[in-house]
């Protein structure tokens, strides 16, 4: 059996993957919380977790792996959208929930076996928050529940933050009844026009991190193997949903916590200020999702990843390149051992696009094949991936060639050969524009 290596943010060590049971892996990935188009930077992680989701299948079997990417549909934001836009929440979640599938499909993400919804776990949360108030770890202040954080002898484990930054991370909810200052809520009190579930502690509604732990424990058990997310979910999200999980059952919550880098664009932080802020679905129409989701894989997932443009129109080149060997190729019937061996250790994607890369021969073809389609990609046909418009990339050089040469046809006289010529442009899906300037030309709709 293959070993997997994982970097573990606890441990901060790569570290052989072992199993709680071989026969019954589980993995859990933090979803998106659903109230607009989902940005460029979220579908990373569900990129990157999405090859350690099929990496598990292989090697254990796909009978034998369960993956849960939770949906938060109660937030302030959402509760925002749908006041600014006069509608429900539920208007607001069930058309962002549908999107965003479409998102992590169009990437080429196969869908997890579970995708629980915060909305319809109250009652477990309800019942966690009494689990803590009954062992000393949460207390009941002002229509709050908060979770105590010096109740937890080893609260702050997973950051390794010190005292001064963990009350820094929870000064958002600075508050005067709280015990200590770093104490975060689990519960809300919401007022009558906002939306609320009713409790022993009145009607509110819970905290986001509370949300994740009763997911996790309702679907997957008090222990699983693997909980992942971005980095910046570390702390506070992965460190409160560790002390709410571990305070309740009493046993270690997660074996291995890994977490991806962030996404920059350009070289610089995304954001809407900045003007480089890009939804997924935008991306898509731009550029196809297999030239995506090959953008988003080019580095390794704990490095940051940088997206341009000329990225992505480079990946697609990279795609023309591997689809044009493929052409009429069946797949090998075995993964490349290169490609295997790459993503176990550590999904080393660089290391496996490179592989892919070496097996770009027409001798190898079959097994280049195989071992794209592994990872997500190469999933169409060659002759679906020219005529979807979403492949071959107009060269440049080879267009002001053609217009250069259907010029000289013209100063000759020879209209036939300029006819010609205007007639492969247009194939090429060039479309030209003769003015007082010279020739113009542009890529035909
Ligand atoms: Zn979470």
């Amino acid at each position: 059996m293959t070993d997997i290596y994982v970097y573990n943010t606890e441990t901060r060590a790569k570290q052989k993957f072992e199993p709680i049971d071989a026969k019954n892996i589980r993995m859990y990935v933090c979803g998106v919380t659903v109230y607009d188009y989902a940005h460029i930077g979220n579908a990373r992680p569900y990129t990157v977790f999405d090859l350690l989701y099929r990496l598990l299948r292989h090697v254990y079997g796909t009978e034998h792996v369960t993956y849960a990417r939770n949906i938060t549909d109660i937030e302030d934001k959402i509760m925002q959208r749908a006041a600014d836009e006069g509608v429900g929440i539920k208007t607001i979640t069930s058309r962002y929930t549908k999107i965003f599938k479409e998102d992590m499909q169009s990437l080429g993400s196969l869908d997890p076996d579970l995708e629980p919804k915060a909305t319809e776990h109250l009652p477990q949360m309800i019942k966690m928050m009494r689990d803590l108030i009954e062992k000393g770890h949460a207390y009941v202040a002002d229509g709050h529940v908060m979770f105590h954080v010096p109740s937890m002898e080893n609260y702050g484990r997973l950051s390794r933050h010190s005292r001064d930054e963990l009350v820094a991370g929870a000064r958002v909810e600075v508050a005067s009844f709280k015990k200590d200052p770093a104490d975060f809520v689990l519960w809300k009190p919401s007022t009558d026009d906002q939306v609320g579930w009713n409790s022993p502690w009145g009607r509110g509604r819970p905290g986001w991190h509370l949300e994740c732990s009763c997911m996790v424990e309702e679907h997957l058990g008090t222990e699983i193997d693997i909980h992942a997310g971005g980095q910046d979910l570390i702390f506070p999200h992965h460190e409160n949903e560790i002390a709410q999980s571990e305070c309740t059952h009493g046993k270690q919550f997660v074996r291995y916590w890994m977490h991806n880098g962030y996404l920059t664009v350009d070289g610089v932080k995304m954001s809407k200020s900045l003007g480089n802020f890009y939804t997924i679905r935008e991306l898509l129409e731009q550029h196809g999702g297999e030239a995506m989701r090959l953008s988003l894989l080019t580095a390794h997932y704990r490095q940051p990843v940088d997206f341009s443009h000329d990225n992505a129109v480079e990946q697609k080149k990279r795609l023309d390149r591997w689809y044009r060997l493929v052409d009429g190729v069946a797949p090998a019937s075995e993964v490349p051992s290169s490609v295997i061996n790459a993503l176990s250790d550590d999904l080393n994607t660089p290391k496996a696009l490179a592989a892919l890369d070496a097996l770009a021969t027409s001798e190898t073809a079959a097994s280049l094949k195989a071992g794209a389609q592994f990872m997500g990609l190469l999933m169409q046909s060659s002759d679906e991936w020219f005529k979807g418009g979403l492949g071959e990339s107009i060269d440049v050089d080879e267009v002001e060639g053609l217009i250069e040469d259907r010029l000289k046809a013209r100063q000759n006289k020879d209209f036939s050969e300029s006819d010609r010529i205007r007639d492969r442009l247009a194939e090429m899906g060039v479309l030209l524009e003769d003015g007082p300037s010279g020739t113009s030309w542009r890529k035909a709709d």
